[in-house]
C-alpha cells in the first residue's frame, strides 16, 4: 500500500498545475495518468502552438449554470501568473488576436515546463496507470492495476469526453455519480455544426469559403469568421456559438454587420448590374452567387421591386439557420456541462458533500470560450485545489 497526502487523477492541464502547487507546499503528491504521457491535449492545442491563456480573461467568457462560480479561482491565479511562469522558462510567445497568447514554437515547451515544475516540487507522475476502483473509509483507497494507494485528498482532473482518441474518458462523471455528486447535462462545445437537406447541399457546394459575420443565439453574439464545410458550418464564430445552442435551436447570422444593406440597395436600385455581382462587392463571389441562387431570382438591380430588396437585405442581416446537429464529441474542443458547481467550494474546488474529494478543470460545469480561456480555467482551478489538498 502506497500512502500519499494527495492523489490527482488525470495529468492534463488542471492536474499538472494542481500537482505542482500541492508539491510546492511540501505535500507528497501522486499524479496518475492512464495514457502513456501527460498533457496530450496541451500538445495538440492551438494547432500545436498552445493558446495557453487570454490576457482579457473575465468571468463573462465562461459558460456555467452558476456564472459566479469561476470568479474566485480566476482571481486567485490570473493570466499574468501563468505568463510569469512561461517567461521564467524563457518560452517565447505572441498575441494572435483579442488577447489570445500562443507559443512561438511548440506546445511541447508548455508540457516540458509543467513536467519540470512537477519534478522540482517532488511530484511523482505515474503513466499508463489504470484506476480500477475507489472506495472511501477514513481515507480514499484507490486500486490501480498494479498498486493500492491511500490518500486523504483525491483530486479528479480527468477532463471532459471530447476527443476520446486523445485519452478523454467519462471517468470523472462516474466518480461524481459514485459519490452522489450532481452533474449538469453535457454536450459538445466549440464544435462544427451540421445541416441537412437544401442547406447542407448549398454549404457543401461552397465549402472552403469563409465570411466575416456576426452569429447570434438567444442573447449572445460572436463576430468572427464563419466557414462553409461539406457537412455544414465551422469557423471561430460558429465554434463559439455551438457551446451555447441546444438541440433544435436556431442561430441568426448577420452577413453584413457593418452595413445597412437595405439603404445600400435602395441607393443603387437604378443600376443595371446583376444583383449577385453587386453583392459580390460586399461578400465572397462564390457565396454571393450561391446565396442569390437559393433565396432570390436573378436579374439586374433595377428590375427588383423595393419589397424584394427589403426581403433580401433582411435575409442577409438575419439569416436564420437551424442545425441538424453537431460533429459531436469526436470533433469538439470541449465538453460543456459536467460536475455541478453547486456541489463544490468555489475557493478550493472541494466537494461540499465528500470531504477531501476535489474536481478541477474541464470535468466541472465551467466551459470557456475559444481563445485560451479553457486552459486558464484549468490553471486557475488546478491552482485553487493545489493550495488546499
Ligand atoms: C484539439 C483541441 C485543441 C484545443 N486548443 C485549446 C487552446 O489552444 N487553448 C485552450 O484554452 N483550450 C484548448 N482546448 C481545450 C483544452 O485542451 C481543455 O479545456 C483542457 O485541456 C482541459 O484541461 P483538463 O486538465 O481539465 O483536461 P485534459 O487536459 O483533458 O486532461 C485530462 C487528463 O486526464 C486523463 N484521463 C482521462 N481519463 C482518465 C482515467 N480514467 N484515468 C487516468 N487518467 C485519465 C487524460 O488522459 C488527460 O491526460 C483544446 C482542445 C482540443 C481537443
Amino acid at each position: 500500500m502506497i500512502k500519499a497526502d494527495a492523489v490527482i487523477i488525470g495529468a492534463g492541464a488542471a492536474g499538472l498545475m494542481c500537482a505542482i502547487e500541492a508539491g510546492k507546499r511540501g505535500r507528497s503528491v501522486l499524479l496518475l495518468e492512464h495514457c502513456e504521457k501527460p498533457g496530450k491535449k496541451i500538445l495538440i492545442s492551438g494547432g500545436g502552438r498552445c493558446n495557453f491563456t487570454n490576457k482579457n480573461v473575465s468571468p463573462e467568457n465562461f459558460i456555467s449554470h452558476n456564472p459566479h462560480f469561476c470568479k474566485s479561482a480566476l482571481s486567485g491565479y490570473t493570466p499574468d501568473d501563468f505568463i510569469s511562469l512561461i517567461e521564467k522558462y524563457n518560452i517565447k510567445y505572441h498575441e494572435k488576436k483579442s488577447g489570445q497568447l500562443f507559443c512561438d514554437d511548440s506546445s511541447r515547451l508548455v508540457v516540458s515546463m509543467l513536467e519540470n515544475e512537477c519534478k522540482n516540487s517532488g511530484v511523482r507522475i505515474i503513466v499508463n496507470c489504470k484506476v480500477k476502483n475507489i472506495i472511501r473509509n477514513d481515507f480514499f483507497e484507490i486500486d490501480t492495476e498494479s498498486e493500492s494507494i491511500q490518500t486523504g485528498s483525491l483530486v479528479i482532473a480527468t477532463g471532459g469526453i471530447s476527443i476520446p482518441k486523445m485519452g478523454a474518458t467519462d471517468f470523472g462523471y462516474n466518480i461524481a455519480r459514485q459519490f452522489n455528486i450532481g452533474l449538469r447535462e453535457i454536450h459538445p462545445g466549440l464544435v462544427p455544426l451540421t445541416f441537412s437537406g437544401e442547406e447542407r447541399k448549398m454549404f457543401s457546394e461552397i465549402s472552403g469559403v469563409s465570411v466575416d459575420a456576426e452569429v447570434s443565439c438567444k442573447s449572445i453574439s460572436f463576430r468572427e469568421n464563419i466557414l462553409f464545410t461539406h457537412k455544414g458550418l465551422s469557423g471561430p464564430a460558429i465554434l463559439q456559438i455551438s457551446s451555447y445552442i441546444n438541440k433544435g435551436e436556431s442561430i441568426s447570422v448577420n452577413l453584413l454587420p457593418e452595413t445597412d444593406f437595405y439603404e445600400i440597395l435602395k441607393n443603387n436600385s437604378d443600376r443595371k448590374t446583376q444583383l449577385s455581382n453587386f453583392l459580390s462587392v460586399y461578400l465572397p463571389k462564390r457565396f454571393a452567387q450561391a446565396f442569390m441562387n437559393k433565396y432570390s431570382s436573378s436579374g439586374p438591380l433595377i428590375t427588383f421591386p423595393d419589397k424584394e430588396l427589403k426581403l433580401i437585405s433582411d435575409k442577409l442581416h438575419n439569416w436564420k439557420l437551424t442545425p441538424s446537429g453537431t460533429e459531436g464529441f469526436d470533433k469538439a474542443e470541449v465538453t460543456v456541462g459536467g460536475v455541478d458547481t453547486d456541489e463544490l467550494s468555489s475557493k478550493t474546488m472541494e466537494s461540499k458533500k465528500v470531504k477531501g474529494l476535489y474536481f478541477i478543470g474541464e470535468v466541472t460545469d465551467v466551459t470557456g470560450w475559444l481563445g485560451g480561456y479553457n486552459f486558464q480555467w484549468a490553471w486557475s482551478s488546478g491552482f485553487a485545489a493545489g493550495k488546499y489538498v
